[in-house]
């Protein structure tokens, strides 16, 4: 027999793979990818045997969907019959019998909140379950465009200042917004996307660029440190996400003048991967054509740092862009540190983003040291070579004091990520020693 290795897909070292919020994805088959999938939803096939017809759904209804082959879900109020999309499901079909016939929303936001399911299962969509009306009002008063948002991070002060239109007095605020999610918790909150303007796009790399987009008027977005958000753009007729990382204008302004600094401004850095599905599309968009940005997530809390006195990054590729806000947020707001040290990764020289800038970061701050490991250097390479192991984390991880308070932040490729935490482990750092930055 011929031993032919059975192919799965997205292949081991594919981005298809990141797991998301600690989820493990399954190999699909081949032919099962995103992009098949959107082949189908446009092949014209009735996938949800309706013939077109919407629907109103019962819960009775519902319930009786509940198998394999006929497998209807409710997502915030809308039923999709998600049969033909189980094998092509990055979560695998378990996760998705997991709310056959019933209401998954909350399942649904544990593990895939961001992802825009309206757009990706349209052609399955069988209908709405009957659903009350709600009252849509908000303020009693207009006021003006021009809204100030002060955040102060460290506190988690929010000062909104809005400014009445005429000077009369108001009797009552007025009512909430039907969805408006007021006083309710964060993670009930539905995700929000802000169309915004693309400004600029430099290259930084031979393959990254710097993204610069323009949120739309009177929006406010403040990223927290550590969190990212989605992009979101139409890809032949389908709205596809991906999470990406602002990064601060921080390392920006060390280089690059003028910077556009205030609010209204949100940088990304972002490997454009020529057979990718996203990016290439994100690097086609020409100045003044738009992007869609949603809502800040992520688990990174800046109280971890807290009496922080030694912090170190091991960053791999675009894994550094969470360390540019965390080096910024760490150098100007925690006086207990003493020591802060970045460990980047990268195949070649030209891989290493901000290089220019890291090294004078370093020789500007006494604090702050940067060292550059290549897997692929050329001969002329003098620094460390290699991948992450036990031989170049035991030398880098030395701390400032024998029992000084030490947080490890790493981000990365998955294997990169996993190897390094597995290896953290191994030389004794605890749990609430290491933050990984996974989806
Ligand atoms: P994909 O279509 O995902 O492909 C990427 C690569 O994998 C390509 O080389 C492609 O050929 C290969 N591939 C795809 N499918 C297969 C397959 N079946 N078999 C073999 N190979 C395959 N990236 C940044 O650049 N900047 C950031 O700030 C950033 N922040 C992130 C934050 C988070 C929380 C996470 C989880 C990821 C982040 N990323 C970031 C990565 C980003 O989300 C995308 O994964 C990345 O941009 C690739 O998207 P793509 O659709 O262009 O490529
Ligand atoms: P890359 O392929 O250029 O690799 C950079 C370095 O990572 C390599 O030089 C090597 O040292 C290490 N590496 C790669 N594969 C490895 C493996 N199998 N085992 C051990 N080490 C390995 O990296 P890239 O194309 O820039 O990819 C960056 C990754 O970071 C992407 O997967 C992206 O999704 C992820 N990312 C995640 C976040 C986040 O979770 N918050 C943010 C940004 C980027």
């Amino acid at each position: 027999m011929l031993n032919v290795p059975s192919q799965s897909f997205p292949a081991p070292s594919s981005q298809q793979r990141v797991a998301s919020g600690g989820r493990s994805k399954v190999p699909l088959k081949q032919g099962r990818s995103l992009m098949d999938w959107i082949r189908l939803t446009k092949s014209g096939k009735d996938l949800t045997g309706l013939k077109g017809r919407l629907i109103e759904v019962t819960e009775e209804e519902l319930k009786k969907h509940n198998k394999k082959d006929d497998c209807w879900i409710c997502i915030r109020g809308f039923v999709y019959n998600v049969s033909p999309y189980m094998e092509y499901h990055p979560g695998g079909e378990d996760e998705l019998m997991r709310a056959a016939g019933s209401d998954g929303t909350d399942l649904f936001d544990q593990v895939h909140r961001w992802v825009n399911y309206e757009s990706m299962l349209k052609e399955c969509l069988v209908g709405r379950m009957a659903i009350k009306p709600a009252v849509s009002k908000g303020l009693s008063h207009e006021v003006e465009e021009d809204i100030s948002v002060r955040v102060v991070e460290n506190v988690g002060k929010i000062e909104i200042v809005l400014k009445k239109k005429e000077t009369t007095s108001w009797k009552r605020l007025g009512h909430p917004l039907e969805n408006h999610n007021s006083l309710i918790p964060r993670k009930d909150t539905g995700l929000y996307y802000r169309k915004c303007q693309l400004i600029s796009k430099e290259g930084v790399t031979h393959d990254t660029k710097l993204f610069c987009l323009m949120l739309p008027p009177s929006a406010h977005l403040q990223v927290p440190t550590g969190q990212h958000v989605y992009l979101k753009l139409t890809i032949t007729g389908t709205e596809i996400v991906k999470p990406y990382t602002p990064v601060s204008d921080f390392l920006l302004s060390e280089f690059k003048e003028p910077v556009l600094l205030n609010n209204k401004y949100i940088y990304f850095l972002i490997k454009v991967y020529p057979d990718g599905l996203f990016t290439p599309e994100l690097d086609h968009l020409q100045i003044g054509d738009s992007v869609s940005v949603s809502n800040p997530e992520g688990n990174f809390k800046t109280s971890q740092f807290q009496e922080l006195e030694d912090l170190f990054l091991l960053a791999a590729g675009t894994g550094f862009t969470p360390m540019a806000k965390i080096l910024n947020y760490a150098l100007t707001n925690i006086p207990s540190l003493r020591k802060v040290k970045l460990m980047f990764f990268n195949k070649t020289e030209d891989d290493i983003i901000w290089r220019s800038q890291l090294e004078k970061l370093a020789f500007k701050d006494k604090r702050f040291d940067v060292e550059f490991v290549l897997s692929a250097p050329t001969s002329e390479w003098n620094g460390k070579r290699g991948h992450i192991s036990p031989a170049l984390l035991s030398e880098f991880l030395k701390r400032s004091l024998d029992k000084s308070k030490v947080l490890i932040c790493i981000c990365g490729p998955t294997p990169f990520t996993e190897q390094g935490i597995r290896l953290l482990h191994e030389l004794n750092f605890s749990k609430d020693e290491i933050h990984s930055f996974t989806a």
